[in-house]
């Protein structure tokens, strides 16, 4: 029997794992699994809960509570037939085809399970990646980072703190910085405006009490989507009440804020660096495999390591460039797509049947502005072309894209049980979570 490791239970690695896992288990007798499947499939995650990455900055205003929309690895696995393995990947040896995990340590530092070992036969890295602060000094010390569920909880408590010095008049204003004027960083500052509004609605706080500073360094927000839309989601911010600077890099971030290149010193008691991404730094020295100077693993269009054919990587720590050439972008999408040829090349690998070049296929961009507007561009054969989309319909594709995500990992059934869910937490539940 062939042992697939997946590591990293994201946008890409956790459907990775959920079809192979039935793929590879599922039996002609309805509700049976198979007795000696060709291949068992283990994931990986360093986390015990999953959580889709393009909310957290939503956990990190409160507007999701993460003890209602985390799916927990262990369930999910045991549901879906494959097996769930906590630990964060320490070191590939790719001789003896094993990876060690690191020891898994508890809040008081105590070791609770010893490094361990995991063979394969075939291993996808789909760790994702991680803000890259492009070594701007203080801002490891000083910035707030949204790469995970934790920061963006530790953020949510800041906020939560902050909020609570305003409501006791122990402080006049709280500034909030944002740099990067990508989708996190416009998502974020208009999350942040409802934030304290709800605040305002529950406790005694001033909307005005609240500043926020937008920071981009390109010449209009957004600067992955046309400058038109970049611009459409400036005025929306400064509707709000967010001051927004473009075409300005920070040069430095210190304990009470930040300062931009030209020397300007902006005050900011909580800075946020959503300022672009590139894959864990410990990637580059995986036992050798090539990686791109973002830390990306190199692979072909078939998404398998240049270096090593039992290697595959999806997602934001894949470099690929796909059949058409095209450089996949590290989005959501592109891992939910990665996803699906590399599921369809592992299940060829252990058939011995030929494999599958990926395809990106942009399905265009959206951008949450809060509540229910959001700007963007829906692109493929049903638009024919790109078509920008603003406003009320923007909103509601933009919350489509969740659904589809939870479609995909667990169906469409249970994706709609969820989403009722949801809907009826929402109606009992305040809108911000309080604690
Ligand atoms: C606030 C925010 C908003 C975003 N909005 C959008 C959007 O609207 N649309 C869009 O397309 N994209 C969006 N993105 C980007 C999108 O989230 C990523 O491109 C996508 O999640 C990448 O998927 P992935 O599977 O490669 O990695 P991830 O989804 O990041 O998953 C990586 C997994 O690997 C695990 N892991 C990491 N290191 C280790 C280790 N050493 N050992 C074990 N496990 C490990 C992590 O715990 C995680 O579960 C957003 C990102 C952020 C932060």
């Amino acid at each position: 029997m062939k042992q697939i490791v997946i590591v990293g239970g994201g946008a890409g690695g956790l459907q990775l794992a959920t079809r192979l896992g039935h793929y590879f288990n599922r039996s002609l007798l309805p509700g049976r699994t198979r007795k000696n499947p060709a291949a068992r499939v283990t994931l990986v995650d360093r986390n015990r809960t999953h959580i889709w990455k393009p909310l957290l900055h939503q956990v990190a205003t409160g507007s999701i509570d993460t003890g209602l929309d985390a799916l927990n690895y262990q369930v999910h696995a045991r549901k879906n037939q494959f097996n769930f393995e906590l630990g964060s990947l320490e070191s590939v040896d790719r001789e003896r085809k094993v990876i060690t995990l690191s020891p898994v340590i508890d809040e008081d530092d105590h070791e609770l399970v010893p490094a361990r070992e995991l063979e394969y036969d075939y291993l996808v890295l789909a760790l994702g990646s991680q803000s890259n602060d492009f070594n701007t000094p203080g801002v490891r010390e000083h910035c707030v980072f949204l790469d995970s569920s934790e920061q963006a909880r530790r953020f949510h408590r800041l906020l939560l703190d902050r909020f609570l010095q305003l409501e006791t008049r122990t402080t006049e204003r709280l500034q909030i910085a944002i740099v990067g004027g990508g989708a996190t960083g416009v998502e974020l500052a208009a999350e942040l405006v409802d934030a304290a509004e709800q605040m305002g609605r529950y406790g005694k706080i001033d909307s005005d009490a609240l500043q926020i500073t937008l920071i981009e360094a390109g010449d209009h927000l957004l600067p992955a989507l046309p400058a038109r839309l970049g611009n459409n989601a400036e005025r929306e911010l400064q509707r709000l009440g967010v001051r927004v600077i473009t075409g300005c890099a920070v040069a430095e971030a210190s304990a009470d804020g930040l300062t931009t290149a030209d020397g300007e010193k902006i005050p900011a008691a909580i800075r946020v660096w959503a300022a672009g991404v590139k894959a864990p730094d410990f990637l580059s020295r995986l036992d050798g495999l090539a990686t791109n100077k973002l830390n990306q693993i190199e692979v072909s269009p078939e998404l398998v390591s240049d270096t090593d054919p039992d290697i595959f990587a999806i997602g934001d720590c894949a470099g690929c460039l796909d059949a058409r050439n095209f450089r996949v972008p590290p989005r959501a999408q592109s891992a939910q797509q990665m996803a699906g040829v590399a599921e369809h090349n592992l299940i060829a690998r252990v058939e011995g049947k030929p494999l599958r070049a990926f395809r990106y296929n942009d399905r265009g961009s959206l951008v949450s502005l809060s509540k229910h507007t959001a700007v963007g561009n829906l692109m493929g054969a049903l638009v024919k072309g790109s078509l920008t989309i603003e406003g009320r319909v923007a909103g509601l594709a933009y919350r489509s894209l969740y659904r589809m995500h939870l479609a995909a990992v667990h169906g469409w059934a249970k994706a709609m049980v969820i989403y009722l869910v949801g809907q009826a937490n929402r109606f009992v539940k305040p809108r911000m979570k309080l604690h």
